[in-house]
């Protein structure tokens, strides 16, 4: 089966940013979500071309691997998040427990009361926060149960009527040629009861589009790609239904001086010629604050520096990481006539000593030798 290309999909131009992609999946999910489509297979699976195009377009990763090749790169790997519903891991368990009520209900059949949707929220956190954990305010558009008529849809002081059509089973028998096959009615959706007096909040439909805002505890040592749960804090259910779960995804922002790899942390130092051949004491940054770090005489550029224990904690337990501080020797630059002089100097006592100095130039320059002289051959 072909697959439609991504941008075409969600209507998108190809540079178009995270925000005109998410307010375009946005768009489509709300015509074609299956709880607003019930009697139309093809929504659904409108529905779920959509997910799939948002979910690769909004991993960095994924996208550029899509731009690159094309479906084949990231096939298989989309799918699980969006609005559907389960298939998470969630490794903090219920960071709400029950306490909003809700849980999980199932879908079972067609009418009464269903559960609504899960919802997936992207959180970007800062490196140290990510590390220490932090309580986060968002805020998150989802569709709430109408007030007013408290998630009926029928004015209040009303009620609705059991539906004429299908005298409440939600089902009607239709014939067709010998065949006589059960359908949804079509008059009450499969709920077998129609609403006479619409509610004026929500005309209806018993759920309302709200912002809400959420405290979310960011966990210590979470990660990039990390879910917490937020127990009942998705969708309301359609027709007064439990309400979905919400899913805030953790996206890690890239760090000015560390780079983070799991549970090791990455930083380079900079460092004077003069220290990398004397030795000397450094500062160097960690995420807790400055260490002394001891650099000894002869240090090369490159060198890689251990700080056990200065890395993450992992949010799934296990010991500290550490921080591994690459050196880089920099080279002086602007030199008055007095420094000037005095390498010379030291340029000159290099030659006369005699001794191999520059350890990788002398392997350097013998690996060069051995090459010319297997030449000459
Ligand atoms: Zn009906
Ligand atoms: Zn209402």
């Amino acid at each position: 089966m072909s697959k439609r290309d991504y941008y075409e999909v969600l209507g998108v131009a190809q540079n178009a940013d995270e925000k005109e992609i998410k307010k375009a999946y946005r768009r489509i999910a709300m015509k074609y979500h299956p709880d607003r489509n019930s009697d139309d297979p093809k929504a659904d699976e409108k529905f779920k071309e959509a997910t799939e195009a948002y979910e690769v377009l909004t991993d960095t990763e994924k996208r550029s691997a899509y731009d690159r090749f094309g479906h084949s790169a990231v096939d298989g790997s989309a799918g699980g998040g969006g609005f559907s519903e389960g298939g998470f891991s969630d490794i903090f368990g219920d960071v709400f427990g029950d306490i909003f009520g809700g849980g999980r209900g199932g879908r079972g059949g067609r009418s009464g009361p269903q559960r609504g949707s899960d919802l997936r929220y992207t959180l970007d956190v800062s490196l140290e926060d990510a590390v220490f954990g932090k309580t986060v305010e968002i805020k998150v558009p989802t569709l709430q149960s109408c007030e007013p008529c408290d998630g009926t849809g029928s004015k209040p002081g009303t009620s609705p009527k059991t539906c004429d059509t299908c005298g409440g089973m939600g089902q009607v028998r239709m014939q067709q040629g010998f065949f006589q096959v059960q359908q949804t009615c079509p008059s009450c959706r499969g709920r077998g009861q129609t609403i006479t007096d619409p509610c004026a909040s929500c005309g209806g439909q018993g759920r309302v589009e709200k912002t809400k805002t959420l405290s979310v505890k960011v966990p210590p040592g979470v990660d990039t790609g990390d879910r917490i749960r937020l127990s009942g804090e998705g969708e309301a259910g359609p027709n007064g239904g439990p309400n979905g779960d919400l899913f805030v995804e953790i996206s890690v922002r890239q760090h000015p001086i560390f780079e983070r790899d799991g549970k090791h942390l990455y930083c380079e130092v900079p460092i004077t010629f003069s220290d990398a051949a004397l030795g000397g004491e450094l500062e160097v940054p960690t995420l807790e604050g400055r260490v002394k770090l001891k650099i000894p005489e002869g240090t090369q550029t490159g060198k890689l520096f251990r700080l056990r224990g200065k890395g993450v904690k992992p949010v799934r337990g296990g010991a500290e990481g550490d921080l591994l501080c690459k050196v880089t020797v920099e080279t002086p630059i602007e030199l008055n006539r007095h420094q000037k002089e005095l390498l010379q100097q030291f340029k000159e006592s290099l030659s006369e000593g005699g001794k191999k100095q520059s350890p990788k130039q002398t392997s350097w320059f013998e690996g060069v030798k051995n090459f010319f002289d297997d030449m000459k051959l």
